[in-house]
């Protein structure tokens, strides 16, 4: 079995890139295709450079690629399980053979830090295989009832899936929504986020290679070409990835065509309770390790609102601003680097705004508020780790979701008003508590209302372990048997004996 290398050298991955910018194309139907629609350029975030183009697909481009999943996924799911998780696992064997390939197209495209990268194109790799490992999984139920009748149930696959993926961690995002789908018996239709699509079209090469053709398939383009997967009425099932408002624009767009299956993985305003038993060094770390720096805070996950009591307060202010002020910002491709850069312009300036409201709120800059300045980030969108203090609860620094490098740290007394601060928002994705007094970390976790929560830690993240929102952060969970089951219809059967 290949193992995996992904030792690339640095620069030399974006500069080939520049030279010999990537064509990347569609897959359909186990072909690499253009479309009629023309061509997205892709931009390297670290300096703003042209570093390859995709085609931007149109509305048949999608409905093709629909046909050819459907053309092949019935055969697909009457495969043997053992023959699936074996495709699977020669899947994962073809990612990891070309895991250099695909972590120099990550790193140029994100602008994200080659060490974050290797992880993410690693979590592949183990994704699959642990997928492939869960087939016989796909178990029904025998229910009782009468001597005369015997009732039971089978998992059976939607048929095509549509996936959607954000941009912040392009190949984990693409292959997050494949494996488990793949393995339950479906085809899918990945289309990944026009700000980052290189790996997923080297993705639908290997593909190609590996699985029957149209299994799966990759078509890239903006919103309309993710809104035309949504309204196509062979998708039955979606998987989102992405912000809440494109959450809600896809929730209705389905609503209005036919009665869908979605799940939705959204956005996130997470947050840290720091009770006054804390170990100060501790905590610190955790809160730069916790606002995800090594993505530029482009995580839904991260921690982003630090709530520190008032009898430590300044000291853990101190300690964070220090830290965050010490990560390594710059290329994207030395294994030294902590933070790269921003995915572009446009989300840049966002940052930017926020920054600049946090100021006119009456916020307080400890360290960062602005672009790091010097040659190596004369071009591209580059920002400095950011950290607001005396940030309150009425700002909307404190209440929208910023995706950027920017950690808000506000004062509490009460644990009633912190709780209720942590839960006042749209939002219910993530969270964090930090106290040595278990009873009161279990007690605050089971009041916060999020999905997911880390008690004295943060940010780490674990196989099986169900991934999801609350509130509007989302619908559905990711990551363990329940992912796979959610790819499957439940058909009941009576039987009369
Ligand atoms: P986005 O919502 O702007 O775009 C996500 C994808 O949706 C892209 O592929 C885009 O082309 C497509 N899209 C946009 N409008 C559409 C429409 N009307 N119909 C169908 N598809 C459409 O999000 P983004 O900026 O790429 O990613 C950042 C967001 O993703 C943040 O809010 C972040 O919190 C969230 N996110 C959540 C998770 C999670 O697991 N909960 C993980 C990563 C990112």
């Amino acid at each position: 079995m290949p193992q995996l290398h992904a030792e690339v050298t640095s620069p030399a991955g974006a500069a080939s890139l520049r030279r010999s910018p990537r064509t990347g194309l569609m897959s359909i139907g186990g072909r690499l295709v253009e479309s009629s629609g023309g061509w997205i350029d892709c931009i390297n975030p670290a300096d703003a450079s042209c570093i390859g183009k995709v085609p931007r697909a149109t509305g048949d481009d999608v409905d093709q690629a629909v046909q050819a999943a459907e053309a092949t996924q019935r055969e697909w799911a009457d495969l043997p399980v053992a023959r699936r998780s074996q495709y699977l696992t020669q899947f994962a064997d073809a990612i990891a053979a070309r895991a250099d390939d695909l972590l120099v197209l990550e790193v140029a495209d994100s602008g994200n830090s080659i060490t974050g990268m290797k992880g993410d194109v690693v979590a592949c790799v183990e994704r699959l295989r642990y997928f492939a490992g869960l087939g016989y999984e796909l178990q029904g139920a025998t229910i009782p009832g009468s001597p005369d009748r015997l009732n039971l149930t089978v998992r059976e696959p939607f048929g095509v899936v549509g996936r959607i993926a954000a941009f912040n961690h392009p190949l984990a995002m693409a292959v997050n929504g494949l494996a488990s789908a793949l393995m339950a018996g479906n085809a899918v239709v990945l289309k990944p986020s026009e700000q980052c699509p290189l790996s997923a079209t080297l993705l639908g090469e290997i593909a190609n290679r590996v699985l029957p053709p149209g299994v799966v398939n990759v078509v890239t383009g903006d919103a309309i070409v993710g809104e035309a997967l949504v309204r196509h009425p062979r998708v039955k099932r979606l998987s989102f990835v992405g912000s809440v408002r494109t959450g809600l624009a896809i929730q209705r767009s389905a609503a209005e065509v036919a009665v869908k299956s979605l799940s939705l993985e959204l956005g996130g305003k997470n947050p840290f309770i720091v009770f006054p038993d804390a170990p100060l060094d501790k905590v610190a770390d955790a809160a730069v390790l916790g606002m995800n720096f090594i993505w530029q805070g482009q995580s839904c996950s991260s921690t982003s609102r630090l709530f520190v009591h008032d009898a430590i307060y300044d000291e853990v202010v101190e300690r964070v601003a220090a830290r965050a002020a010490a990560i390594r910002v710059g290329d994207p491709f030395a294994w030294t680097t902590e933070m790269g850069a921003i995915i572009s312009r446009a989300h840049l300036e966002r940052v930017e705004r926020y920054v600049a409201l946090g100021k006119e709120e009456g916020a307080r800059v400890v360290t960062g508020g602005q672009r790091p300045s010097g040659t190596p980030f004369e071009h591209g969108f580059w920002y400095q780790p950011t950290v607001f203090a005396d940030v309150t609860q009425d700002m909307r620094l404190a209440r929208e979701e910023i995706f950027g490098p920017v950690l808000s740290i506000l004062r509490w007394s009460d644990v009633d008003d912190v709780v209720a601060m942590a839960n006042s928002l749209e939002f219910g994705l993530t969270g964090a508590v930090w106290t040595q007094d278990i009873s009161l970390a279990l007690r605050t976790a089971r009041r916060l209302q999020t999905g997911y929560i880390w008690i004295n830690g943060v940010a780490s993240n674990a196989r099986a372990i169900p991934f999801g929102g609350y509130k509007n952060s989302g619908i559905g969970r990711e990551r363990g048997l329940e992912e796979l089951y959610s790819y499957t219809e439940e058909k009941s059967l009576q039987i009369f004996i």
